[in-house]
């Protein structure tokens, strides 16, 4: 048999991780690995609230996939991938070209998710890739500016459209941003308006009760408004009209309202919940045992609760350390497989400088304890991507 092709799509959390797995363990020549990403960088998604707001250089968080691969082991594509044909076995980039495998890993990330709702996709951010992220800031800081002359008051009405992680960590930093940005240009705070707005009864919907209360608190100190029970109804390029009729003039919407898998995957026809594909516990797309997606494009199921897993780069990264394994143990023939199993260690959420909250275990953690767990958290991922070296460049203190 010839040398086995293993291509990997998009070199997020997912892709990257069952890059490095495979790199660290196949001999030379024992297949021919091709990772394939928009960018030649990867970014670290779970930062990116920081750069959007800016509170961080959006350069510190990504890093050149080169520098983490072994290209005499890894070959890297920086290419679009812009369909998946099943029944020929290839990908096809935007730039026509067309690589074929034997085994396809697909790790392309999410895309947000919304709901049909009028007017998102036209006139709303979202928090999903450095270009975004460059963009929500220089926007924010284009509204101040203006807002010197013009003295509109939705130019300083900020709208962040959901309140479940993404949303919280973002208006903690923007929170911290907005004293900055007055001092820069002269701005008096009190002119800045900051709402969350969240259609559930709750922040956090399903989180724990006294982490929500103490996130609210704290945000709610810093400046921020929530708006729960309040769907969004429209957004439109004047701001957003609420489920109850109320608008809320804006020149910013920031959409976190959830996000779906990315829709390549559903337009090569595979079977999908909200673009997921409910994987098999080797992470095979069903019926398809050179098909495998890893992050945010699974749905796995937590059977304690029978309700799928929150798509997160904690469970992206095993699973990536589970098929790099597992695609070693097909290179050379083997037909064990170890069926992936998710081993939580818990969710910490940043609420802006030296404060969070988290469940670590069962455990509740508050304020600047918490706020050191996500670092320590953030710096691991680093460290199982990249060891010591992407750890000595882009550690977080
Ligand atoms: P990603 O890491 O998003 O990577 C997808 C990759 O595919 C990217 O490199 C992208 O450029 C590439 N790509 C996309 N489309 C194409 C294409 N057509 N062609 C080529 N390449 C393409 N999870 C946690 O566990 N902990 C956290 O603290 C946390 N914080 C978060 C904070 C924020 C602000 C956000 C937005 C999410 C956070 N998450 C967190 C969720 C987590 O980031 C995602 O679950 C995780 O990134 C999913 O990993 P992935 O590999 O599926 O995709
Ligand atoms: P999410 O789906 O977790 O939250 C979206 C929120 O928007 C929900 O609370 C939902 O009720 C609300 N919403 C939906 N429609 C709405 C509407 N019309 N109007 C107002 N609110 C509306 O999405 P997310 O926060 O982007 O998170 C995506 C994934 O990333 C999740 O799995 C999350 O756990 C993970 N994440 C984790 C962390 C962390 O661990 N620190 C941080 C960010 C994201």
């Amino acid at each position: 048999m010839s040398t086995p092709k293993i291509l990997i799509l998009g070199g997020g959390y997912g892709g990257l991780m069952t890059a490095v797995r495979l790199q660290k363990q196949l001999n030379h020549n024992e297949a021919e690995v091709t990772l394939v990403n928009k960018h030649d960088y990867h970014y670290f998604t779970t930062w990116l609230h920081e750069p959007a707001a800016g509170t961080k250089d959006p350069e510190k968080c990504r890093v050149d996939i080169e520098s983490i691969l072994d290209t005499n082991k890894i070959k890297f594509v920086k290419g679009t991938v812009s369909e998946i044909k099943r029944e020929q076995k290839t990908a096809v980039l935007d730039s026509g070209e067309q690589l074929a495998y034997d085994y396809l890993v697909i790790g392309l990330g999410s895309e947000p998710e919304t709901f049909g709702i009028q007017g998102l996709k036209e006139h709303a951010y979202s928090i999903r890739s450095i270009n975004s992220v460059r963009e929500i800031r220089e926007h924010i800081e284009y509204c101040f500016a203006k807002f010197k002359n013009e003295r509109r008051p939705e130019l300083l009405t900020f709208i962040v459209g959901g309140a479940g992680f993404t949303g919280i960590e973002f208006v903690g930093e923007l929170s911290d941003r907005v004293p900055e940005l007055c001092a820069e240009f002269d701005i008096e705070p009190s002119n800045v308006k900051i709402y969350n707005i969240e259609a559930a009864p709750t922040v956090l919907p399903g989180f724990d009760p006294d982490l929500v209360n103490y996130a609210m608190d704290v945000l709610g100190r810093k400046g921020v408004t929530f708006k729960i029970s309040t769907p969004i109804k429209e957004c439109t390029p004047e701001g957003v009209v609420l489920a109850d009729g109320e608008e809320i003039k804006s020149s910013t919407v920031v959409w976190t309202g959830g996000v779906r898998g990315n829709s390549i995957i559903e337009n090569a026809g595979f079977e999908t919940m909200r673009g997921r594909v409910k994987v098999d516990p080797y992470l095979h797309a069903p019926g398809h045992d050179d098909v495998f997606i890893v992050g945010d494009g699974a749905l796995i199921i937590n059977e304690e609760i029978n309700r799928p897993y929150p798509p997160t780069a904690q469970i992206a990264i095993q699973q990536g350390e589970n098929l790099g394994d597992n695609l070693v143990a097909l290179v050379r023939g083997g037909s064990e497989l170890k069926p992936f199993v998710p081993s939580l260690k818990g969710t910490v959420a940043s609420l802006g400088k030296n404060e969070a909250i988290g469940l670590v275990g069962d455990k509740k953690i508050y304020g600047s304890t918490a706020a050191l767990m996500k670092k320590i958290i953030d710096n691991r991922s680093l460290f199982l991507l990249g060891g010591l070296p992407l750890v000595m460049k882009k550690v977080k203190l």
